[in-house]
């Protein structure tokens, strides 16, 4: 129940486990022709370049900016997090001038930020977002700021690498020219690919570019003729994981995303509410607080690093701890794809009451536990 590797379906840990075939056998390129399908499906996207990058979550935003970016471009990036942090160390290794535009920690990025920040850099090629803040627990809106960027001929990069299987993310409707994500947060899939989709736009830019794409294995011009229907061999293809993703994928597209997200929200809706009954609160902007991601207000006196170690070593139970300006401050409670039950709420809220009664909180297990019916 941390930010993430979340639980894994047996029937996925089994596709992993099947023989290996060649990354070029035909039942091998059947499976890659269902995993675009499939994941064009999670994504709303008709994108055709819709795919899994080798590689973790990281690769994938690796692979949208030195794909989209050369020397010089001018950047717009949101930060209100570890993850925007990121975004803007890969951008500018890609040698783009990168603007800021920032939020407390917790906070979401605001369309009148980036209306701001448009004022300074008016015509950039690009705008990053972090749609679901695994660092903090918010979740920024992205319509509006969709709108803004485009109508300032830029293209939108959106990271969804918590918010894919989780909570709505729609590509196509929200105008997205660039997304990537990763495996092992809401689709439930050990970590290992990172799923992307480039629009038609996002793909001209990276076609027209004056320079060479500084990797050669995230090279989306190179990768496209295995990914496509030429089949060259590019590099040999992660079999076992492609395997994973498919089963999971199935697995997500058979409960259907409107039931996937409906679950999150509830279980997260439960926590919420039974947290209130014990005097305790999410920390993330009201509004915008995740389902997937639950921080946690470390209430004062309780040693919150203790909390979590008897935790994981008296209930084999797994929770994060806040990152940078939130370290020592919050609990990260990931409920996420296969974790988010209500049998796995009620678990953590009854292992959780004790150990607060343990670390010097007096709390009230019943209540809590009363406020989940
Ligand atoms: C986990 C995460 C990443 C990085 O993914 P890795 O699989 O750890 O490389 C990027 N962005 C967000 C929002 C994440 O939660």
């Amino acid at each position: 129940m941390g930010p993430g590797p979340s639980n894994v379906a047996p029937a996925v840990l089994q596709a992993l486990s099947q023989p290996l075939v060649g990354h070029l056998d035909p039942v091998f390129v059947k499976m890659m022709e269902e995993l675009k399908a499939m994941l064009r499906a999670v994504f709303l996207t008709q994108n055709e370049m819709t795919f899994p990058v080798s590689g973790t979550g990281s690769a994938g935003m690796e692979f949208c900016f030195v794909n989209l970016i050369e020397p010089g471009d001018e950047v717009i990036v949101g930060v209100n997090g570890v993850f925007g942090t990121r975004m803007v160390e890969v951008a500018e290794r890609c040698g783009a001038r990168v603007t800021k535009v920032e939020s407390t920690w917790g906070n979401i990025i605001t369309p009148q930020q980036v209306v701001e920040a448009l004022k300074t850099v008016p015509k950039p090629k690009l705008v990053a977002i972090v749609h679901a803040e695994t660092s903090t627990g918010a979740l920024t809106p992205v319509e509006e700021i969709s709108k803004l960027v485009h109508d300032a001929g830029a293209l939108l990069l959106l990271d969804t690498v918590t918010s894919l299987g989780g909570c709505p993310v729609r590509i196509d409707e929200w105008n997205v020219d660039a997304v990537y994500s990763g495996t092992q947060k809401c689709l439930s899939c050990p970590p290992g690919l990172a799923p992307v989709s480039l629009n038609a736009r996002a793909l001209e830019v990276a076609r027209r570019r004056r320079t060479k794409v500084q990797s050669w294995y995230l090279d989306v011009n190179l990768l496209a003729s295995y990914w496509g229907q030429e089949r060259v061999y590019h590099h040999t293809a992660p079999i076992s994981m492609n395997y994973g993703l498919h089963a999971a994928l199935r697995l997500a597209l058979e409960e259907g995303l409107e039931n996937r997200w409906r679950r999150h929200k509830q279980n997260h809706l439960a926590l919420k509410s039974a947290l209130g009954a014990i005097g305790l609160e999410i920390a993330s902007q009201e509004g915008h607080q995740l389902w997937q991601l639950n921080a946690i207000r470390v209430p004062s006196g309780v040693d919150e690093a203790e909390v979590r170690k008897r935790l994981l070593n008296e209930f084999n139970l797994e929770v994060g701890a806040g990152l940078g300006p939130l370290k020592g401050k919050i609990w990260r409670v990931g409920l996420m794809g296969e974790t988010s039950t209500r049998e796995n709420v009620r678990l953590f809220l009854t292992a959780f009451c004790q150990m607060l009664n343990e670390c010097g909180r007096k709390t009230d297990t019943k209540a809590a536990l009363a406020a989940l019916e």
